[in-house]
């Protein structure tokens, strides 16, 4: 029973610190989402899987962009979530909780866009949130098993509450409403300094109710999506505004780093479509490939980083949904693929994608990832494996290891079905003119 509790952590913190790669896409489809941390990620994650070398890249172009934000679901009625706080076990006098709450939660308050609101008493609620033990529930995930889990999201029935969603925090960790001090030893955190570690009930709402808006980790400082607290900020910054923005809209202009996604209209000119995507793909750093990578019938706007890679930079995926909304991001993935090569994209014989690039390398040869229809992990091409080219050149389709056409490469940018309704969208980097 442990056992699977342990394994099942394993995966999450892979699938949600590293690769976030599964997620509920509506309010509907209940699945654990996410476990924040209050240890350094190097420790609590296998090393990413790497194929590419660095001395591959080329080495002026520098380190590649790391993303800004990712995408876990998107949250229907993400403007006026309802909120209540479940009393039970709540280390603090109730009122002042709550208002603490209440204040981090204001935090995310963008009119129009989304926001959190206390539900009146007799008033239903989407959103719990209370504190939980080790083991609170059959389907819910344990913290027991790792005492660094300091709070996680639920959807209904795994979280055994009434609501939609659920906060849940660790009541076996010393809680504090305000910031307090605490120093670590150089050498990192032993086993026996968790039991020190103080977090503060504001900063992780803020962090969890990002997570309940849709957004997922990110490891850069200032953004209060960092997945370990100490390096999170505690006030949603302009990279996490990014990732809110891109999911429920703006009504500022897209500038050079962002993506516009348009209709055309009969005569030709393109009208917006639904929310520019914000500040991911910066022209000269990140570029942007249009094609349905996971076989699912819709395009998805693929990103490749330029340059060294980097923790939070790569490869990354976005998926859409009807109306061409954002419904999540897959990745990134670092050092995976080489910003400055060609891509070509084909199939096995399941109908998994092939990325393929040709090194320019005296052995000769090609370097291919499988990237799964069911998403990660992906995998290297096995020697001897065949696959079809379907844009770009490449295939291999003898399994010879040699590649049947030189890859020519994908363009970028363009025109892509996101929604897969049979009509196709431009997808298209703002202009710096257009920039307010
Ligand atoms: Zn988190
Ligand atoms: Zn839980």
């Amino acid at each position: 029973m442990v056992q699977s509790w342990k394994s099942r952590l394993s995966i999450l913190r892979w699938d949600f610190s590293s690769v976030r790669g599964i997620c509920a896409t509506l309010l509907v489809i209940p699945l654990m989402l996410c476990a924040c941390h209050l240890l350094p990620e190097s420790r609590l994650n296998p090393p990413p899987f790497s194929q590419h070398s660095q001395d591959e890249e080329s080495e002026e172009s520098g380190d590649a962009f790391q993303y800004r934000f990712s995408i876990l679901h998107r949250t229907v009625g993400a403007d006026g979530i309802l909120w209540r706080m479940d009393p039970s076990d709540c280390p603090f006098d109730t009122v002042q909780a709550e208002e603490v709450i209440e204040s981090a939660l204001a935090k995310w308050k963008l009119p129009g866009t989304c926001s959190f609101r206390r539900a009146d008493e007799g008033e239903s609620a989407n959103l719990t949130i209370g504190w939980r033990g080790a083991n609170h529930g059959h389907s819910c995930v344990s913290f027991g098993v790792s005492s660094e889990l300091l709070a996680h999201i639920a959807a209904s029935p795994e979280s055994g509450d009434a609501t939609d969603w659920s906060i849940h925090l660790n009541t076996s960790l010393d809680w504090t409403l305000e910031k307090t001090t605490t120093n670590f030893p150089p050498g990192g955190l032993g086993r026996n300094a968790v039991s020190r570690i103080e977090p503060q009930l504001g900063k992780v709402v803020v962090h969890e109710a990002g997570h309940i808006l849709g957004l997922g980790h990110v490891p850069l400082k200032g953004s209060v999506m960092h997945p370990i607290q100490p390096e999170a900020g505690s006030t949603p910054s302009d990279l996490d505004l990014d990732g809110i923005q891109s999911l429920y809209g703006s009504a500022e202009e897209a500038g050079p780093d962002d993506l516009e996604i348009c209709c055309v209209d009969p005569q030709g000119k393109p009208h917006l479509a639904a929310p520019i995507i914000r500040g991911l793909a910066p022209a000269g750093r990140v570029r942007v490939h249009l094609f349905d990578i996971d076989d699912d019938g819709r395009d998805e706007m693929v990103l490749l980083g330029m340059g060294r890679p980097t923790d939070g930079s790569g490869l990354l995926i976005l998926d859409f949904g009807s109306g061409a909304l954002l419904q999540k991001s897959t990745g990134p993935f670092p050092g995976l693929l080489a910003g400055d090569l060609p891509l070509a994209v084909g199939r096995i014989s399941n109908g998994d994608r092939v990325l393929a690039q040709q090194p320019q390398r005296k052995q000769g040869g090609y370097h291919a990832v499988v990237y799964p229809a069911q998403g990660p992990p992906l995998r290297a091409l096995s020697a001897g494996e065949k696959w079809l080219s379907l844009a770009g050149g490449g295939g291999d389709e003898d399994g010879d290891g040699q590649l049947d056409q030189v890859i020519g490469g994908i363009g970028q940018e363009g025109m892509a079905d996101l929604d897969g309704d049979g009509i196709y969208e431009l997808v298209r980097r703002g202009s710096a003119d257009r920039q307010p």
